[in-house]
């Protein structure tokens, strides 16, 4: 495909003109862009041009029919991009926009139907953040843009994860540091007679419920058995995985610190090199542990979704064979957060106060 993958460190608040306009550039000639939004970085083409949103579709090896989120920086390319707005759509926006909030909408036939895996709708958002603002309004074009990562990678948060996944795969990437919020927008479908939150995100539930109190939420979540943990992976949609196994570890936070623990040390005295995903209050309580990426205070769910994907992937690269990892709050972004581990953990769920169960880690059976 592509030989080499330029990379052009922007500020995040000023980027300079020139380098908005190379990358403009390569977005209205069909090429690829990887861009920061506040959300994590995205992989943008043309959304009107189908070839070009088919490369997205290769660079990532992403089935053609997961859809794309259309990027837009101006009001009125809500309308070029979706017909039949609903005035709803139109007071979401006022109050959410530019920001991590996407819509689910009718889509305008000028929008590839590659866009959308061959659905009649179109997802909208306009991201707040200044390089991708820009970027867009240059290129005078909607943006087709999904997270830059390999598909069922964990989301980009920073360029070098950006190059770790696509290098070679995409022309340009622009590199403004590190995305601030860290998890992906919110989706809410907006086509069905009730609202439904698709995917929790970047913009809380609560907030919504505001302006939508009759909203619903897609439940996705397999029903975790209360005593045992899940007997298999794979009964869970894959997606965010990191390479190593992730135990997802839910209940209060007291006692699922304490199985943490306990979980941890056996797996590692079984020969397994054990990752531990902590809240900084609780890091001391895994001094004996191989690895421990600190995700931020318990009670700052922004700092912890600030972190999670970045410090999945660095406990990825460290080798370990299983990640393990406690619930939060799963309040404002802290539903998002749980969102995202649960993924990772392919559905998977131990009660901190169940009794041990058998889990299976590679060619390993261990209770835990
Ligand atoms: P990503 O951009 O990789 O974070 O993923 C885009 C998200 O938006 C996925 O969860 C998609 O399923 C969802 N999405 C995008 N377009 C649509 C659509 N037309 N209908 C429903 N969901 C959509
Ligand atoms: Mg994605």
């Amino acid at each position: 495909m592509l030989h080499t993958t330029r990379v052009l460190q922007v500020d995040a608040a000023e980027p300079a003109a020139g380098d908005i306009e190379v990358a403009a550039v390569i977005l209205r000639a069909g090429g690829l862009v990887a861009f920061p939004t506040e959300t994590v970085y995205g992989l943008g083409a043309n959304a009107l041009d189908s070839r070009a949103v088919a490369r997205i579709f290769e660079a990532k090896g992403r089935p053609f029919t997961d859809p794309l989120i259309v990027h837009i920086a101006a009001d009125r390319q809500l309308e070029e991009v979706a017909e039949a707005v609903p005035p709803l759509a139109h007071r979401l926006a006022a109050r959410f926009w530019p920001g991590p909030l996407t819509l689910v909408l009718k889509r305008r036939a000028r929008v590839p139907a590659t866009v959308s895996g061959g659905r009649d709708t179109v997802a909208v958002r306009m991201p707040n953040h200044p390089v991708a603002l820009r970027l867009i309004a240059a290129a005078g074009l909607p943006v087709a843009a999904p997270s830059a990562n390999l598909f069922m990678r964990p989301s980009p948060t920073q360029a070098s994860h950006v190059l770790d996944d696509l290098s070679g795969r995409v022309d340009l990437i622009l590199d403004a540091g590190p995305c601030p919020i860290g998890v992906e927008s919110t989706v809410l479908d907006l086509t069905t007679p009730i609202p439904v939150v698709l995917r929790p995100g970047g913009a809380p539930v609560e907030d919504l419920r505001a302006l939508v109190p009759d909203l619903e939420i897609l439940n996705r979540q397999v029903s975790a058995d209360d005593s045992e943990a899940q007997p298999a992976p794979g009964m869970f949609v894959k997606h965010y995985s990191p390479r190593a196994r992730l135990l997802l570890i839910a209940g209060a936070p007291d006692v699922v610190l304490h199985r943490m623990v306990a979980v941890a040390t056996a797996l590692q005295n079984r020969g397994l090199q054990v990752g531990v995903l902590a809240a900084a209050e609780d890091a001391q309580n895994f001094k004996a542990i191989d690895q421990v990426a600190i995700l931020g205070r318990r009670d700052d769910l922004a700092g912890i979704s600030h972190q999670l994907f970045a410090q999945i992937r660095t406990l990825d690269k460290s080798g370990v064979d299983v990640m393990v990892a406690g619930q939060f709050a799963r309040t404002g972004l802290g539903l998002a957060i749980w969102d995202r581990l649960l993924r990772a953990a392919e559905g998977m769920i131990i009660h901190a106060s169940a009794p041990p169960a058998p889990v299976q880690i590679g060619a390993l059976k261990i209770t835990v």
